[in-house]
């Protein structure tokens, strides 16, 4: 029986306060803050109507450490679960060390004008956090998250040695806007405009952006060609894989999507430096954050599903194997169940889980982890129990 403080009422927000208050044997006590308490407000009605609980809200900027301190004390939160910005991960975390509580998020710390992908600023709190007796989750979303734990399983269960890794994340849904991101838009755009990266033979290897193709056949979906992105779960695990020769990750993009994003990049509308319009500065794609569809806002009528997961090739008993471990999440499902499309369920769920598996005890330490450091055996049975059930392929 704990109090949870969840941070950040999005599309992941709404998913994750949904589930908590699915499951009122762990999280007894449920509380959201955001920085604009309305969108708290329309989420805890939501929860009473579905769920016949009642979560508390308040408002909050998680960007002033002093803040997210003082409402940890007082809500008496044990653990606080992060889903508002990546750019609020380091004030959390060190609200979290002042007053005693543990710390999950689903992606890694942004310096706001300095787009890049490490957890380089996340892994020294190792430390202080030991010191402390607190526990700090990384990256307990789907990817990062579901895909370390895939991952971590793959290793335990069915290989002795895993030489290739590639993540492949599919979304063939269709919301019915021009453009829009599934997650927010900032961060997404953020992220695809970087270079592509991939480890191969102990080095990191660097593309164009989205310049490198390769189509994949996914369950339930059929054949989709896919990018080759740079994506965050790959710095952790690339030291926790054994044998591991080469890992990339792969995510596709509608024509649409893509058309639209170099138009957009063309006229320096995801340019992340100030200009001054009218005097003031305005950061162009913070400004089109603003005009795009809220992640949040995308659920109804989005037709479709995902497909996400890890294709492994190595060695079992000496012999050759190559397996494909995915889930795949309908869009429509997710909004009957939470009102939420199935991009912020697949993120809030294991966000839930990896908060459900630290309370109880099951994946506990002081310290700072990366998810495939625990045991994914518990892990895997949730995501069955919790809404996203997995299935294993042989190729
Ligand atoms: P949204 O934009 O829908 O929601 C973000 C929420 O955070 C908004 O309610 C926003 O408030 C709030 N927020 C932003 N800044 C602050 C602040 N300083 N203080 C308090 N609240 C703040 O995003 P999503 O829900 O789609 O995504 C949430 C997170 O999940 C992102 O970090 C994203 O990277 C991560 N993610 C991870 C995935 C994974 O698989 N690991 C996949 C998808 C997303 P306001 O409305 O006032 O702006």
């Amino acid at each position: 029986m704990s109090t949870v403080l969840i941070i950040g009422a999005g599309g992941v927000g709404n998913v994750t306060a949904h589930k908590c208050a699915q499951v009122p044997e762990v999280f007894s006590d449920i509380w959201l803050a955001s920085r604009t308490l309305e969108k708290c407000g329309r989420i805890k009605e939501s929860v009473r109507a579905r769920t016949g609980r009642e979560i508390r809200t308040a408002q909050l900027d998680a960007r002033n450490t002093a803040d997210v301190a003082k409402l940890i004390r007082q809500t008496g939160a044990k653990l606080v679960i992060h889903v508002a910005l990546p750019y609020e991960n380091l004030t959390i975390m060190d609200a979290c060390l002042e007053a005693g509580a543990d710390y999950l998020d689903t992606a890694n710390y942004e310096p706001p004008d300095f787009p890049t992908y490490s957890y380089s600023w996340q892994w020294p709190y190792d430390e202080p956090f030991k010191e402390k007796g607190v526990m700090g989750l990384l990256g307990s979303g789907f990817d990062p998250g579901v895909t370390n734990v895939y991952c971590a399983y793959a290793h335990k269960i069915h290989f002795d040695e895993i030489h290739y890794v590639d993540i492949v994340d599919c979304n063939a849904g269709d919301h019915g806007q021009h453009f829009a991101t599934n997650f927010n838009s900032e961060i997404n755009i953020r992220e695809i405009t970087q270079k592509g990266r991939y480890y191969e033979d102990g080095e990191w290897k660097v593309t164009e952006p989205l310049a490198v193709k390769q189509t994949f056949d996914f369950p339930g979906i059929g054949p989709r060609e896919a990018c080759l992105m740079y994506h965050e779960e790959m710095e952790s695990l690339v030291h926790h894989i054994k044998g591991l020769k080469r890992m990339r990750f792969w995510m596709t993009f509608s024509e649409n999507y893509l058309t639209h994003l170099r138009v957009l990049e063309n006229v320096g509308m995801t340019r992340i430096d100030p200009v001054l319009y009218e005097g003031h500065p305005v950061i162009p794609l913070r400004f089109l954050t603003q005009v795009l569809p809220q992640p949040a806002s995308l659920g109804e009528n989005y037709e479709g599903m995902t497909c996400i997961g890890c294709i492994f090739e190595g060695v079992k008993d000496g012999k050759p194997k190559k397996l494909f471990i995915y889930n795949n999440c309908h869009h429509k499902e997710t909004y009957e169940e939470v009102g939420s499309q199935a991009v912020s369920y697949t993120t809030g769920v294991p966000a839930m889980i990896g908060a459900k598996l630290m309370l109880t005890g099951v994946w506990r330490a002081p310290g700072v982890f990366n998810m495939e450091q625990f045991d994914p055996e518990p892990f895997m049975e949730d995501l069955n129990t919790y809404g996203l059930p997995w299935r294993e392929k042989e190729l």
